[in-house]
Formats: C-alpha cells, sequence, structure tokens
C-alpha cells in the first residue's frame, strides 16, 4: 500500500477511534452525572414518600392502646357476657366509624375475638380464632403489635396494629385496629412516582403499580413460603418473584434495575434506579423507582455531541493543518523561486558584463580592423598607383617614340611653312599648317590619355562603358600595335560595368599589355576580346595566342613581383593588381590556359540599370 493511500487511512482510523473513545467517555460521565442528578432527587423523594408512609401509620398508634381506658372493655375481657359484648361491639363500631379505620376489635387471652367493630356484619371477625396472628403473640408477650396482612375473613389486606389490654396488672387481652393503607398506593399514582412498600419477608405490600403488590422481591426458599401459607399472612396469594431480569447494587440503598415489564417496549423503559430505605418503627423498605431511560437518552444526545463536536474539531485541525502545510509549501516554493531568480538574475548580470566586456573587445577590434582596412586601402591605392606609373614607365620609350615622330614631322614642316610663306606659296603653307594642327591634336590627346591613365582613383565603386575602356587601352597601347602586326578582335557588347572607368582601363591595359609581350615574334598574331553576359555579370576573356602559361608560370602568376620578363621590361605586378582590382569591385579575374596561347577572364558586375535594360 503506498503512503498515499495508508496515511489518510490511519487518520481516518484515527479519528474513528477518537471519536468513539470521546462519546464513550461523555457517554459514562453524563450517565454518572444523570445518576448522580436523579439520586439526589430520589433521595428527596424518597424522603418525601417516607415521611407520608410514616404519618399515616403513626395516626393510628395510639388507637389501640386507647380501649385500655375503656371500663366496659376491661369488663368484658374479665366476664364475657353478652350485654357486655354488645355495649363493647357498639363503642367499638363508633370509635371505627370516627377514626376512619377497617376494623377495630378484642381478643381474649386465648387469641378469640370477643367484640369488634364489624359486630353486625354477616362476615365478622366475632368469634374467630386470630391466636396464630403474630400481633397477638407480640402483643401478648407486652410489646406493641405490628403486622401488614390480608384478612383471613373477608381477605382485605391491612395493617394491623395491636396493643396489650391489661386488668389489674395482668394482660388479659389484645386491642387490635385494623388500618388501610391503600390511599397511600393513589397517593403515589398521583404524583406519578413508582414507589413500593416490601414488608421484612420482601413481599410487596404496597406498589403504585397494582401488578407488584404481593409479589416478592427476594427468592424465598419453600420452607419459609409453607410458613407464610400456614401464617395466612397474605391468605393464598402464591407470592410470585417480581420479574427481575437484573439487579446490580451501585452503593448501599441504590441500586439498578431491570424489569422484565411487558408494558415498555424499549429496553431503556425498563431500567430504573431504584433507592430503598427503611420506614420508622417497622422492617418495611420503601423502594422509590426512577427510570433511567431519561438519563440514558440524555447520554446519548451528550455523546453524539460530543462525538460531532469532537469529529469537527478534528476535521477543523486536520484541515488546519493541511492548509499550514499548503502554505508552508507555498512559501517554500516562493523562497526556492526566489532563490531561483537571484540567482538567475546573478548570472544574467554576470552573463551581461561578459558580453558588454566582449562587445568592448569587439568594437576595439572592430575599430583595429577598419584603422587596418583604411591602411590596406591607402597602401592598395598607392599600389594602383605605383603599378600605374610602372606600366606607363614601360610604355615611356614608346611613348617618348610616337612623340618624336610628330615632333620631327612638325619641326620639318614648321620649317618648310616658313619656306612656303616666304615663296609666297600660301596654300600649300595653309595645308602645312592644318597637318601642324592635326600632329598638335594627336599629341595633346596621348598626354590627355597618359594624364587621365596616371590619375588616381581612390573609389572602387562608379560605372565604366566596357567600349570606351577598351578604346582608352588601345589608344594607350597603340605605339605598340604599330610596332608589331598584331590583330585585335573585338567580339563584345558596350556594356555599363559597376566600376570605376579608370580602373577598367587599368586592368585591360595590363591584360592587352601581357597579351602584346606574349605575341612578340609570333606569326599571325591575334588578341582576341569576346564577351558574354552571366546572369547580373558580365565576363570578358583577353585572349592570345602567343607563347601560353607553362604550369610553373601559371602557379605563380597572381603572386605579385612574380615575372618572367627581362629586368626592366616588366615588375610582376600587373596581373596581382588587376586581380584585386577587380576584387575590389565584386569581380574576379582567373587564367585560362589554351592549346594555343593564353586567356585571362575578367568577370564584373554589370550596373543595375544595365541589367534593367536587357531584362
Ligand atoms: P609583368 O607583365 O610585369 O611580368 P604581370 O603580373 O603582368 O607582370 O605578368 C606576370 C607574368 O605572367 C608575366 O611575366 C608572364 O610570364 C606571364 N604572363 C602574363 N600574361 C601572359 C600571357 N598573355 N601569355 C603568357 N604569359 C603571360
Amino acid at each position: 500500500m503506498s503512503v498515499r493511500i495508508r496515511k489518510p487511512l490511519f487518520l481516518s482510523c484515527l479519528l474513528l477511534g477518537l471519536v468513539l473513545l470521546c462519546s464513550t467517555l461523555t457517554y459514562q460521565f453524563s450517565v454518572q452525572h444523570g445518576i448522580d442528578a436523579l439520586r439526589e432527587q430520589g433521595n428527596r423523594q424518597l424522603e418525601l414518600h417516607t415521611r407520608g408512609v410514616e404519618s399515616e401509620i403513626e395516626r393510628f398508634v395510639w388507637l389501640p392502646g386507647l380501649l385500655q381506658l375503656n371500663p366496659v372493655t376491661l369488663q368484658l375481657l374479665q366476664s364475657p357476657d353478652a350485654s357486655h359484648q354488645l355495649e363493647v361491639n357498639r363503642y367499638l363500631a363508633a370509635m371505627n366509624e370516627r377514626s376512619g379505620t377497617l376494623a377495630i376489635y378484642v381478643l381474649d387471652s386465648g387469641g378469640r375475638v370477643l367484640a369488634s367493630s364489624n359486630w353486625r356484619r354477616s362476615d365478622s371477625y366475632v368469634g374467630e380464632d386470630l391466636s396464630f396472628r403474630p400481633y397477638y403473640t407480640d402483643a401478648m408477650a407486652g410489646r406493641p403489635g405490628r403486622f401488614y396482612g390480608i384478612g383471613s375473613t373477608i381477605g382485605e389486606a391491612g395493617y394491623y396494629l395491636s396493643s396489650p389490654l391489661r386488668v389489674n396488672g395482668r394482660i388479659a387481652g389484645v386491642a387490635v385496629v385494623k388500618v388501610r393503607l391503600g390511599q397511600l398506593e393513589a397517593g403515589w399514582r398521583k404524583a406519578g412516582a413508582d414507589v413500593f412498600i416490601a414488608d421484612e419477608n420482601g413481599v410487596i405490600i404496597l406498589a403504585s403499580k397494582p401488578r407488584w403488590r404481593l409479589n416478592v422481591i427476594h427468592p424465598l426458599s419453600q420452607e419459609r413460603r409453607n410458613q407464610l401459607a400456614q401464617s395466612l399472612q397474605y391468605h393464598w396469594a402464591s407470592l410470585p418473584l417480581l420479574q427481575l431480569k437484573s439487579r446490580r447494587t451501585l452503593s448501599p440503598g441504590l441500586d439498578r434495575w431491570e424489569l422484565s415489564d411487558p408494558d415498555v417496549a424499549a429496553p431503556e423503559g425498563r431500567l430504573f434506579l431504584a433507592q430503598s430505605r427503611t420506614l420508622n418503627d417497622t422492617r418495611w423498605q420503601l423502594t422509590l423507582l426512577s427510570p433511567l431511560a431519561a438519563v440514558k437518552a440524555a447520554a446519548w444526545t451528550h455523546a453524539m455531541l460530543a462525538a460531532t463536536i469532537v469529529a469537527v474539531l478534528t476535521l477543523l485541525l486536520i484541515a488546519w493543518n493541511e492548509r499550514r502545510k499548503v502554505i508552508a509549501t507555498r512559501l517554500s516554493a516562493r523562497e526556492a523561486l526566489q532563490a531561483a531568480n537571484s540567482e538567475l538574475e546573478r548570472r544574467i548580470e554576470e552573463r551581461t558584463a561578459d558580453l558588454s566586456a566582449s562587445n568592448e573587445r569587439l568594437l576595439a577590434e572592430i575599430r583595429e580592423r577598419e584603422l587596418a582596412e583604411q591602411t590596406l586601402r591607402k597602401a592598395q591605392n598607392e599600389l594602383i598607383q605605383a603599378g600605374k606609373l610602372a606600366v606607363i614607365g614601360q610604355m615611356s620609350t614608346s611613348i617618348a617614340h610616337e612623340l618624336n615622330q610628330p615632333l620631327a614631322a612638325l619641326r620639318t614642316l614648321s620649317g618648310n611653312t616658313v619656306k612656303f610663306l616666304a615663296r609666297g606659296a600660301y596654300d600649300t603653307a595653309a595645308a602645312n599648317l592644318k597637318t601642324i594642327g592635326e600632329l598638335v591634336e594627336r599629341m595633346g590627346k596621348i598626354t590627355g590619355s597618359l594624364r587621365s591613365f596616371a590619375r588616381r582613383s581612390e573609389h572602387a565603386d562608379g560605372q565604366a562603358r566596357l567600349e570606351t575602356a577598351v578604346d582608352a587601352a588601345l589608344f594607350l597601347l597603340q605605339p605598340r600595335l604599330s610596332r608589331h602586326p598584331v590583330t585585335v578582335q573585338r567580339e563584345f557588347d558596350d556594356v555599363l560595368l559597376a566600376i570605376d572607368q579608370t580602373r577598367l582601363e587599368q586592368i585591360l591595359v595590363n591584360l592587352i599589355g601581357n597579351a602584346l609581350d606574349a605575341l612578340q615574334g609570333v606569326p599571325a598574331a591575334c588578341v582576341r576580346l569576346s564577351g558574354q553576359r552571366d546572369g547580373g555579370r558580365y565576363q570578358l576573356t583577353v585572349a592570345d595566342n602567343g607563347g601560353g602559361l607553362p604550369e610553373q608560370v601559371r602557379q605563380h602568376l597572381f603572386e605579385p613581383f612574380f615575372t618572367t620578363k627581362p629586368q626592366g621590361s616588366g615588375l610582376g605586378l600587373g596581373l596581382t593588381l588587376s586581380a584585386s582590382l577587380a576584387a575590389a569591385a565584386n569581380g574576379t579575374l582567373q587564367a585560362q590556359p589554351l592549346p594555343q596561347g593564353a586567356a585571362f577572364v575578367l568577370q564584373l558586375p554589370l550596373c543595375p540599370e544595365q541589367e534593367l535594360h536587357h531584362v
């Protein structure tokens, strides 16, 4: 069984046990308390009823002794004749009527009835032998007699009080008064009390419930029963045992009885608290039965109440405990969350510090890089410029030659013109001057293109018209082209390329210049400039049918200062610079060996307008 199931089960058992224990204790306490209260109340009632019975009896105690004062009665005892008997009979009848007793009669010393208040009735006691009655024997012994019994003549129950009658100091007879105690029972019933009186034999002689009457509260031995039957004290009554189911003595004079009362269905209704007390001057016991049903019911109620309270309190306690646990869990969870939060914050702070430090480092690095880039760009520009100047240097001989020719022609022409002017040959002089002008213009063009080539270009971006750039390059290389017969094939489009014009010219001068170098002494020398579009780019191939690119040359082509040319002719910077100029304009420059000769492929981005134009 898992802990999760075991715990509530244990708690439920504990709760049940606690509730049972508390309700049992409360029940017992309540019963005890109820019994105590009932006993107190019973004691008072018992006292009251005892007094009532005693006073009822005492009213008549003096009555039998009173006959001692009546001389006729004494005379009757001395000489029992009819006249005396009649007189005493009348006297007794009058007395009986006045005192409200059942009967008053006089016995002679032998126990025979001499005179009786009921002398007129057919069932009169007169003449009856009552010597077997204890009240007779008691009185004859000089003691006042007390006896409860059922009359032997008419079977009426009554209390007999007797007193000896003395003549000349000798007991000559017995005076007997029989009183009715039935009114006591009526009084008890009226008060709603369960009360009975048991005599010295344990026989109930008076009871608030008539069915209890003449029942015995203790079992009688057969011998005792025979004696009682002979004495006729209870006439012919069978004297059954009071139907008592159980009897428990709680304290002296206090019992707990359970009657098997057929009238009461509920078992609680048969439970009683029995309190007994012995009546004065008798051996009788007055017993008061107080029903325990109310006590039991109250105890049940109290037990239920206690169980409910305990259950509610325990449940509240459990709920409170659970709530306390939940709060504690929540608190610890919150604390853990806070701890995790602060840990996270701390880490974030650390990380942020790290990040800002590395950011600082990166920024510093970027600044350094920018600086390096600036330096590099500056150096590159210087290099480009140097490369240009080198080319110009290389071309200086041929340029000088190119300029010398018109200069020599100018000198000759100007000298001739002076002579023609002196001769008056103006037309010829004019024609010479025209030629001079054309030569000057050509020289200006050469120096202009040189100046423009030598111009410093700081920016990689810009726009270059391919045709113009090729024209400018060929113009610069014109002196060399004119020296050696080389066919130049132009098979490209006049496109706008995204590169500075002079930079493109510089690349082309390098590539065509290299081709012319390779074509020296080659028959049917040819330089082929072919172009084709490649997406947003344009590819220009400069091919020649010269000596080509041997493997060892091809490996080092783009290395700076690599040259195969004789000293003074080449610096070994041409291809390196051209490749870097192309790269700066987002282009490429690659060498391609041909079966006959070499080819250099220049790829450059087209200008956006150009692209749109051709789409
Ligand atoms: P330079 O022209 O000053 O030698 P370059 O960088 O322009 O420097 O060329 C390097 C070398 O590449 C040249 O010396 C040459 O050997 C080789 N080269 C360049 N172009 C060609 C070509 N079209 N045909 C054969 N070899 C070439």
